[in-house]
């Protein structure tokens, strides 16, 4: 059997996830659990909604919009036109009508009493995913953007209606420092043969997974090799404003400074390896000078089949 556990934010993550699905399936009885960023939700006209957790579940499921990249294939915004109407929500953020189904199934569970790990499990009850996810945390820690001017605001805000280009000083995850990991992250992490680190953002996607209190711990503890995949492709971001989240940390967009950014595990940080892409491969020697095992790669998640090419390579870089 192949444990493994994935570190996961929301499309990447979700892409990445589907790779780990489709490699697993191939060997007998393997167990695949993804901790997934929940730094992202948020309420909004009533309703709690949980984007990263969205897109790896509707991803999984074979439900997702492919070509617009969020939310479900084929929905409408009729609620959504008139929640615009009435003035309600967040005249930038549209919530699709299937969508905001699952906002109100979570919603109502969540007002019943279940747990957001309960809540997870039963909406991945709906599909046959063949991932277990979890939540990184069932307490509520928002990402907020602190702004050079001062300004602070909801993650979401920053990146959906100004796309990120309102310069950041900090990121900041309030009420993580006393949030503990869901029940079952750390055993998962524990039980794992290896741990995998999907290509998502560094900064606000797997940044708050490694805020968690007892996350970072777990890896550290784990007997499992940590191999993470880079989001950065010949020096760019692939999607998305991850760019701006490194530098406001101080981070490069480059695949070796986000390694160094992640840390070797043999010097207190993340990595034992780090799968780096075919058109960085000049990026190698600094990973190896950092201490992290560099693997050279074809990157692209370009469909389901080299998603899981490049985690049939972590696995390897990983002896499993
Ligand atoms: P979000 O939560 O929806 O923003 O998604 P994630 O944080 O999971 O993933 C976003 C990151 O995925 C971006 O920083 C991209 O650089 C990275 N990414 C997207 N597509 C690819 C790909 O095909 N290959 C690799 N290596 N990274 C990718
Ligand atoms: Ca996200």
């Amino acid at each position: 059997m192949t444990r493994v556990v994935v570190l996961a934010g929301g499309v990447g993550g979700a892409k990445f996830t589907l790779g780990v699905r489709e490699a697993l399936a191939r060997r007998g009885a393997p167990e695949a659990t993804v901790v997934v960023n929940t730094g992202d939700d948020l309420w909004l006209s009533g309703v709690r909604l949980q984007p990263d957790i969205d897109s790896i579940l509707y991803a999984l499921a074979g439900v997702n919009d492919t070509q617009r990249g969020w939310g479900r294939q084929g929905d409408t915004e009729r609620v959504n036109e008139e929640l615009q109407a009435w003035g309600a929500g967040w005249p930038w953020f549209t919530l699709g009508d299937l969508d905001l189904g699952t906002h109100l199934a979570r919603t109502g569970w969540l007002r019943d009493g279940a747990t957001p790990t309960q809540v997870v499990e039963r909406l991945s009850a709906r599909w046959p995913l063949g991932v277990r996810m979890l939540p990184m945390t069932d307490a509520e820690v928002d990402t907020r953007v602190l702004l050079e001017d001062g300004r602070d605001l909801h993650f979401q805000e920053w990146w959906t209606r100004y796309r990120a280009t309102l310069a950041p000083s900090r990121f900041d995850n309030p009420g993580v420092a006393s949030a503990v990991p869901a029940p079952g992250v750390a055993e998962a992490i524990a039980a794992a043969d290896v741990v995998l680190i999907a290509p998502s953002n560094p900064v606000v996607s797997i940044g708050p997974i490694l805020r968690v209190p007892g996350v970072r711990e777990a890896l550290a503890a784990a007997s499992a090799p940590v191999v993470g995949v880079s989001p950065i492709i010949g020096g760019r971001v692939v999607r998305g404003m991850a760019d701006v989240c490194l530098a406001a940390i101080g981070v490069e967009t480059s695949a070796a400074a986000v390694a160094a950014h992640y840390g070797a595990r043999a010097t207190g940080g993340l990595l034992d390896a780090w799968l780096v892409a075919t058109e960085d491969a000049d990026a190698a020697a600094a990973v190896e000078a950092a201490g992290i095992r560099p693997v050279v790669s074809p990157l692209w998640m370009s469909d389901v089949a080299a998603s899981a090419a490049i985690v049939a390579s972590a696995l390897e870089a990983a002896g499993v």
